[in-house]
């Protein structure tokens, strides 16, 4: 029963008889219809087991960014998604949600690797108690988020996405379209935090890299990031072709990306997966995807399209990152605690970041035009 003051004030307020008071009538399918005016959506690969997580993620992001903008939710998994997987995260999504099956030979060991040189690098790797040194799905996740996820059929109408992951936080109001500011200030890819990545996981990326632009050189960028993967790298000269020097391991964090999927399509990065994919390094090392898109960005790109979302707190853990002025605290826009901080904890590659950005310690914070 609506009541008269919700009629006359076209508000969605109900009077509920039983408990004398108005409540806010829940949302309703038809209404997830898409706020937000950019082309992207929300993406989670995710297992079904992690359902609890996923909607800790969605409940901070919903409440802290999408329910304002209503971006759709991609998810995407190597098994069938369970009727349970689905209903839940529907509701608990202000958009559309979408399901989609990875393709088996995206998440398989493909045909030219030596399979005996993987069990006994990966049980070398495993007596070096190596973070996920014995898990195969691991490496098909980093090997998939590295080649594949863009690809999926489900993303093909979009151009930007924002990777969410399990267990995740969000702990500041973002008040604008993340997506919009991407496109109006010609961003290609967003990051929080930045930090250096295990050496035994990648020995021979840094190396098949340079390999790599060896063989295409018209890839990289003349303004590209070298100097954030390379200590005291003099500043790449316009028509420089070669990468020289030792990788310092500085990537971004890849489980938050704000970024454009077609950098991904682009050939430049196709060439870079395929080329990397034909050496092994998924399977005979551990790749990470965040070495790989960090060093794809950083060098394909000029550095004035990464951007640092410096206004935004977030936490993946073990690390969290909390915008450090007052103004994000006193206005109520973000909770957490400003010493919880991993942007100029020793390992964070962040300040680096300032250095090769040009910006100043703690620079980030967005600024309205
Ligand atoms: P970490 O962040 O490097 O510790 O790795 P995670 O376990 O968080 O995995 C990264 C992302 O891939 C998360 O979104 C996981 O839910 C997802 N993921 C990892 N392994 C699998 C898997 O075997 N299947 C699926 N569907 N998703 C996975
Ligand atoms: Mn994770």
């Amino acid at each position: 029963m609506v009541t008269d003051i919700a009629a006359r004030t076209g508000s969605s307020l109900r009077y509920l008889p039983h408990l004398r008071i108005q409540r806010v009538r829940r949302r309703h399918t038809k209404d997830k219809e898409q706020i937000g005016k950019e082309r992207a959506t929300l993406i989670m690969l995710v297992r079904n087991r992690e359902l609890n997580d996923a909607l800790k993620s969605m409940r901070a992001m919903e409440d802290r960014f999408n329910r304002k903008f209503r971006y759709p939710w991609t998810f995407l998994n190597d098994e069938p998604f369970t009727q349970d997987f689905i209903n839940y995260t529907t509701g608990m999504a202000s958009g559309k949600t979408y399901y989609g099956l990875i393709n088996k030979d995206q998440w398989s060991i493909p045909h030219h690797i030596d399979q005996d040189k993987v069990k006994a690098n990966m049980e070398t790797m495993v007596s070096k108690n190596v973070i996920y040194a014995g898990s195969m799905s691991y490496r098909h996740m980093c090997r998939y988020n590295s080649g594949f996820f863009y690809r999926h059929p489900l993303l093909a109408n979009f151009k930007w996405y924002w990777r969410v992951e399990p267990g995740v936080e969000y702990f500041c109001d973002i008040d604008y379209d993340v997506f919009e500011y991407m496109r109006v200030h010609d961003k290609v890819y967003g990051f929080v935090m930045a930090m250096y990545e295990y050496l035994v996981t990648i020995e021979t990326l840094w190396d098949s890299t340079k390999e790599f632009i060896r063989k295409h050189p018209q890839y990289l960028a003349s303004d590209n990031s070298l100097d954030f993967f390379v200590d005291n790298h003099p500043p790449t000269k316009s028509g420089e072709k070669e990468i020289t020097g030792n990788y310092n391991l500085c990537h971004f964090w890849s489980n938050f990306e704000i970024a454009s999927l077609d950098f991904w399509r682009s050939q430049a990065y196709q060439d870079y997966f395929s080329y990397l994919d034909s050496v092994g390094g998924f399977f005979y090392e551990r790749w990470g995807d965040a070495p790989i898109h960090s060093l794809a960005v950083g060098l394909f790109l000029p550095k004035t399209k990464i951007h640092h979302f410096g206004d935004i707190g977030y936490r993946h853990p073990p690390y969290s990152r909390c915008p450090q002025d007052v103004e994000s605290h006193q206005s109520g826009r973000c909770f957490c605690s400003r010493r919880d901080h991993f942007d100029d904890d020793g390992y964070s590659c962040l300040p680096r970041w300032w250095n090769v950005a040009g910006q100043s310690v703690g620079a980030g914070i967005k600024q309205l035009d």
